[in-house]
């Protein structure tokens, strides 16, 4: 049984990557042991490599209608509709898939309709928390169960707890939901008048809903843009998950007429990407709209780690065209959809497992989360860290290590994948240049008959370093006939050689530099 399958968006070092999916290997040897996969939540981080995987594989998918909903618009983009069967699960259902005995448990989130999943098996039952926190005054009134967990812990008990690490060295409580609402509508009472342009995560249907109960309230129009959050507003109302009546809500191609005081945008783009709505607006690129000195402009979001550099470029960009700006360093705009210490220790307290493992987070997280159990009593024995690809087994005598599997990333540029090679190549290339050197010799003499000539992206630039490259060009030449002088025939790798080495010698020596060299050396 798979547990979600999701993807992770590139750092900035992963030049030209597009996305990154985890290492499916295991998988692919494994695939008729497959029945199927529970979809705990919607995030990208948990059903985006779905469409990845099914061109491979076919299994069925398992999760609640909207989390369903959420990941069948990239697989059927991708065309693989066919290659799987989407079933939906309700709150509080417990179903058999295959020899798994699954009950899908309800759990707050930053996207609606997210499960917890405990697995009755005869070593007891496994509890897998899913992205949670404890909001108890959520925007939907869809509690986190903590009733039936607490019923499933001081019943036969939770013999082994798989929990979300991902706010573990956060301390406190993370705010509700709905105190968001509260600081929206104050900040549409100050900005009245002005034009209004939001930005949040598309998938987060109830901070949607906040900005949109806001901006009626304030007699504004609300227009969606960005195609992701065209597609899930309409998916969000089509399911009854979403309240804008039809007057309130039209296509940002639709606005005409309507004064900025009466507009609210909701966009994509709150976490800087590059070419998202947002994102063109702060260079000013956007065909929709033109930010102006009127606007008012609010991020209700906060940076992923690693986004920090692309949302402030975006801030600066939006500042730079006069715009007020509001994002969560200013005012309290948005709430984290991961439970915080004060909030594990609660959720550990009522699981009370026999074993305990922290998933979801960086390796310092998880690590956080394993001492606070620790702190609360649990045996240090019975807590494990676990890291990609490691392998446990629940048997009588209880949790136990038993190896690992592959568990890399697959790095997705386009169509394909591209390997550590290539971007350790591209961080070359990007960081150092390129030299690329073409020499034709005659494999008999050893004359040159024509170059070297020498090319570079990167490494100087060419029109106002000539005398540089010449002189590069010599010292090859130099170290090509030197070659010959010393054997009566040279085979071409070992030119190749001579040529890189002389080049990359000689551009070190005079510049301390190391760009990647190209040598291309042709034999007649
Ligand atoms: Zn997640
Ligand atoms: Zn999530």
């Amino acid at each position: 049984m798979l547990l979600d399958c999701g993807l992770m968006f590139p750092d900035a070092d992963m030049l030209g990557v597009d996305l990154v999916l985890p290492d499916f290997t295991y998988l692919r040897e494994n695939a008729d042991r497959i029945e199927g996969c529970i979809a705990t939540h919607g995030h990208e981080d948990h059903v985006g490599a779905l469409s990845y995987l099914l061109r491979d594989l076919s299994f069925p998918v398992y999760g609640s209608a909207l989390t369903l909903g959420l990941a069948r618009n990239r697989i059927e983009e991708a065309g693989l509709l066919d290659r799987t069967e989407l079933i939906p699960v309700g709150d509080g259902e417990r179903r058999r898939i295959g020899v798994f005995d699954c009950e899908f448990i309800p759990v707050t989130h930053s996207v609606p309709h997210g499960f917890a999943t405990a697995f009755h098996t005869p070593q007891g039952t496994i509890l897998h928390s899913g992205d949670f926190k404890l909001d108890l005054t959520p925007v939907d009134g869809r509690l986190t169960d903590l009733p039936r967990i607490g019923a499933l812990s001081s019943g036969d008990g939770i013999r082994l707890l798989l929990s979300d690490s991902t706010n573990a060295d956060d301390p406190g409580h993370s705010r509700s939901e709905r105190e968001i609402g509260a600081v929206l509508y104050d900040l549409f009472h100050q900005h009245e008048g002005r034009r209004i342009i939001t930005a949040c995560f598309a998938s987060h249907i109830h901070r949607i809903q906040q900005i949109a109960d806001a901006a009626i309230a304030f007699g504004r129009t609300v227009a969606t843009l960005g195609l992701s959050m065209k597609k899930n507003v309409r998916l969000a109302r089509e399911m009854g998950l979403l309240h804008i009546p039809d007057h309130a809500l039209r296509d940002i191609d639709e606005l005409g007429d309507l004064e900025p005081g009466r507009v609210c945008v909701i966009s994509t783009g709150s976490q800087g990407e590059p070419m998202s709505a947002l994102a063109l607006m702060a260079s000013s690129d956007s065909r929709w709209l033109e930010i102006t000195p009127e606007d008012t402009v609010i991020l209700s979001s906060h940076p992923i780690p690693g986004n920090e550099f692309n949302v402030s470029k975006v801030i600066d960009g939006l500042v730079r065209l006069g715009a007020d700006v509001v994002h969560s360093g200013i005012s309290d705009v948005h709430a984290t959809g991961h439970a915080k210490q004060e909030e594990l220790k609660t959720f550990l307290s009522i699981t009370r497992p026999e074993w305990f493992v922290p998933v979801h987070g960086e390796y310092t997280h998880m690590t956080h989360h394993a001492r606070l159990a620790q702190t609360m009593g649990m045996a240090a024995d019975h807590v494990l860290v676990c890291e990609d690809g490691d392998q446990l087994q629940l048997t009588d005598k209880g949790l136990a290590r038993s190896g690992s599997v592959p568990a890399g990333y697959l790095f997705v540029d386009g169509l394909g994948d591209v390997g550590q090679g290539v971007l350790r190549d591209r961080r070359v290339l990007a960081e150092e240049g390129v030299v690329v050197v073409v020499v034709t010799v005659d494999s008999g003499s050893g004359a040159i008959l024509t170059g070297p000539e020498v090319i570079t992206r990167g490494w100087v630039y060419a029109p106002e370093a000539e005398d540089l490259l010449d002189e590069a060009a010599d010292t090859v030449a130099a170290a090509v006939k030197e070659a010959f002088n010393q054997e009566a025939t040279v085979d071409i790798e070992s030119l190749q050689r001579v040529v890189r080495r002389a080049a990359g010698r000689f551009v070190n020596e005079r510049t301390k530099r190391r760009p990647m060299i190209v040598p291309v050396v042709m034999e007649v």
